[in-house]
């Protein structure tokens, strides 16, 4: 168990921070590219790689190969991408002047928020608090990093590893459940970088708007998922197994439910079979001997998705596949659901577990309403080969991003801005979208011979014909 800290100590921190973040202001990017090689090269280092791979097998009995993929090489790619750009993005951007400012220049200076705070959830355990923390240190902060109570040998690791190469007073982590949290969101942070649910992330903007304290609140949602009738219906089972399945469902823009023309879902539901044994069973011995598969994070989270998963049931749900759990190992089995109706807790909640449920549909304007009649989406998949079909699902419906023809790709692209809209997110992130959310783009005009001191008071009829001219031209 992590020792427990308390208000004065937390206090302390932000104390030491506040005055870190100053003399951070000054620094280059060579000196902040420094920080993100330490970061690297830490878990580059086979013994820490080695100590990454057990805390999260402890966490989530994550394969080797995930670990790989989407905590240490989403880290590596971001520092790398990040690398490759802050001379730029630090650079100030000149920008025009209205012509009825004649006389001065401006621009704008890329400067650090300060203090800042990442509150990471359990799923992507270290890379959701390492990642925000490139960007926070790529823009000049200093950084607090609360990681999740739910995957505490991942927040263990963390914590050693920041202490390792990071100065306390500038980056540290404090590890810890609610009411550390509670305690960390009672001061004065500069911004503050939520990843989680959307009942915290109100809980966290509440906090924030006390201090008027910035927010990126990275949430989550239902994303849905259309197929329509021109789509390849083996090739959208296998992506959308590895979609729904990877981290068994616990990403937050895993596709959440599928909307399939009626006359398809009979064949989409004997792909999704067929699918699930190749890439879940492939020795044929069942889901929970694969070691591949990993579990759930929490007791917790398992009753949760076993409660779903009875509701539905009781409902009138039918199991295409899966539906066998064991509360003792949080082993709960790839599960496809059939008959699935929108008054059932499934379809009211974010799922956030390895249960598929697939809704038929006879037109493309009941798709809308079912996606219309719930909170706006983190992502929407969209699987069709029919431009004009795919031009009327972007054109009627809103997510915070969109993949067509595949699933959690735009993830992995850093010129997209990834973020929620509403309910699933407030603020963008990846790319320079990272860097700008821990940026104060302070606008900077510089007054040169501008004849503004024209316009001061006492007025005459010459301010009087000099206000009309520039009313116009400014409007
Ligand atoms: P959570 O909201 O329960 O917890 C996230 C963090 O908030 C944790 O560090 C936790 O300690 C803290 N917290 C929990 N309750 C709190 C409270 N009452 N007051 C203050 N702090 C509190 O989320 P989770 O279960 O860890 O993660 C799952 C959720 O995160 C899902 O909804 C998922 O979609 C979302 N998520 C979003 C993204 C994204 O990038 N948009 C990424 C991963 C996960």
């Amino acid at each position: 168990m992590p020792k427990t800290i308390n208000f004065e100590e937390i206090q302390n921190i932000i104390l030491s921070h506040k005055d870190t973040a100053v003399k951070l202001k000054r620094t280059t990017y060579k000196d902040r590219i420094k920080k993100l090689n330490s970061i690297v090269s830490y878990l580059q280092d086979r013994n820490n790689e080695q100590r990454l791979m057990e805390a999260m097998k402890i966490d989530l009995g994550r394969h080797t190969v995930e670990v790989l993929l989407s905590e240490i090489g989403v880290i590596n790619n971001v520092a790398k991408y990040i690398k490759r750009n802050l001379k730029e993005w630090m650079k100030n951007e000149r920008v025009a002047t209205s012509i009825s400012l004649l006389g001065a220049s401006s621009y704008i200076i890329k400067e650090p928020k300060g203090s800042t705070l990442i509150i990471a959830p359990w799923n992507y355990p270290l890379q959701l608090g390492i990642v925000p923390l490139c960007y926070a240190i790529a823009a000049g902060n200093t950084a607090v990093i609360k990681p999740s109570e739910y995957s505490t040998a991942t927040s263990a690791y963390m914590a050693t590893m920041i202490a390792q190469i990071f100065d306390p007073k500038e980056i540290t982590v404090v590890q810890g459940a609610v009411e550390e949290t509670k305690i960390l969101l009672d001061l004065p942070w500069d911004h503050i970088y939520f990843t989680g649910s959307t009942m915290v992330g109100k809980i966290i903007m509440k906090a924030a708007a006390e201090r008027l304290s910035s927010v990126t609140l990275e949430l989550g949602g239902k994303s849905p998922c259309i197929i329509d009738k021109s789509a390849n219906i083996a090739s959208v089972a296998k992506k959308l197994t590895w979609g729904k399945f990877l981290n068994n469902g616990q990403t937050c823009i895993a596709p959440d439910y599928v909307l399939v023309p009626n006359k398809m879902k009979s064949s989409l539901v004997a792909e999704l079979k067929k699918e699930v044994k190749t890439q879940l069973d492939p020795k044929g011995v069942g889901s929970q001997a694969n070691e591949d598969y990993g579990h759930i994070v929490s007791d917790r989270h398992h009753s949760r998705c076993v409660s779903l998963l009875e509701d539905a049931i009781q409902k009138g749900a039918i199991i295409i596949t899966g539906g066998e759990y064991d509360a003792i190992s949080r082993f709960f089995a790839p599960t496809v659901l059939d008959n699935v109706t929108d008054d059932m807790k499934i379809m009211q909640e974010e799922i956030f577990g390895p249960i598929l449920p697939i809704i038929g549909y006879t037109s493309k304007e009941e798709v809308i309403n079912i996606i219309d009649n719930k909170p706006k989406p983190l992502a929407l998949y969209i699987q069709s080969k029919d431009q004009k079909s795919i031009a009327f699902f972007l054109e009627n419906t809103t997510a915070g991003g969109t993949v067509i023809n595949d699933f959690m790709i735009h993830y992995a692209n850093p010129h997209l801005p990834f973020g929620g809209v509403n309910n699933s997110g407030i603020g963008k992130s990846h790319g320079y979208y990272g860097f700008q959310e821990f940026t104060n783009e302070r606008a900077v005009m510089r007054q040169r011979f501008g004849a503004t001191s024209l316009l001061h008071p006492p007025f005459t009829s010459r301010s009087e014909k000099l206000a009309r001219i520039l009313g116009k031209w400014l409007s």
